[in-house]
């Protein structure tokens, strides 16, 4: 990755936002009196939600949320990824084509037709799609949303010139640093935490409720020992398909435990 520290003037920052809920840029937002610091010391030239609008412009990072799901937006990101020395997708949607990549797996035309009365002037494509699908991408934050303490991270990073640290470990791993119960244990819930990408600090067990695996798979995730587990729990086949189809559905190692349950691909 590009060493940004040692360019003349502020770092250049743009945030795009693609399919999405803006969740990811709210991330961002809800830094607050950090974000005020990193102004400080970068230049925010295309953030619409914060103010400043320059989408065509040359920047040193280019955050980008949301997933590919339009003609328009494919040339978009080819656009950005022309403009950008480092180019980083945030979320679950840019990373694995979110929630409406549940869409790839049925007859999203069908859908379109019961919702709308024009139907024909929806001009999505069949799949909805991560970035990487599209274009190199440098580096990938995870999560619905991403946590605005790893964004923040990964600025630091790269305006100090070093690799930004890619947690890939476990879920269950910050269960245990944070000396929480295990909910999968102790009271029977289908908790995708041994299989999803740490980054969240455990923030649904520490709550008392399982992980639906929002941050995406974990490296060495083993969904067959997971889904096992689930059976054991009493789980039917669709109920583990459902587990493995949720935020982050379209994520290989997802479709491919889904499909194992007992789901065939439409693709
Ligand atoms: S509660 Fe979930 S994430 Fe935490 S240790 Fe148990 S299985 Fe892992
Ligand atoms: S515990 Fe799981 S579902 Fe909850 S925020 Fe963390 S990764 Fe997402």
């Amino acid at each position: 990755m590009n060493a940004l520290h040692a360019q003349p003037g502020k770092p250049r920052v743009a945030v795009h936002k693609f399919s999405s809920c803006d969740g990811c840029q709210l991330s961002l937002l809800n830094l607050g009196e950090a974000l005020l610091e990193l102004a400080e010391r970068v230049e925010l030239v295309h953030f619409a939600e914060a103010g400043p609008v320059d989408p065509e412009a040359d920047v040193d990072i280019a955050f980008v949320e949301g997933s590919v799901s339009t003609q328009e937006d494919i040339e978009r990101i080819r656009r950005i990824r022309a403009h950008s020395r480092v180019l980083i997708p945030i979320g679950a949607c840019a990373t694995s084509g979110g929630i409406q990549a549940l869409r790839n797996r049925a007859n999203g035309a069908e859908w379109v037709a019961q919702i709308y009365d024009h139907p024909e002037a929806i001009a999505s494509l069949k799949h909805s799609t991560s970035i990487a699908s599209h274009v190199k991408v440098d580096f990938e934050l995870w999560g619905c949303p991403v946590s605005s303490q790893q964004m923040l991270a990964v600025v630091n990073s790269l305006l100090l010139g070093v690799a930004p640290h890619d947690n890939a470990d476990k879920v269950c791993t910050e269960c245990k640093r944070r000396n929480l119960t295990c909910v999968m244990v102790s009271r029977g819930i289908a908790c995708m935490g041994p299989v999803t990408r740490a980054g969240c600090g455990a923030l649904c067990p520490s709550l008392g409720r399982d992980c639906y695996g929002c941050y995406g798979p974990a490296e060495n995730a083993n969904t067959d020992a997971l889904s096992a587990q689930f059976r054991r729990q009493g789980r039917t086949p669709q109920e583990i398909v459902w587990r493995f189809q949720s935020i982050s559905n379209h994520a290989p190692v997802f479709l491919a435990a889904a499909d194992k349950a007992g789901m065939k691909r439409d693709e």
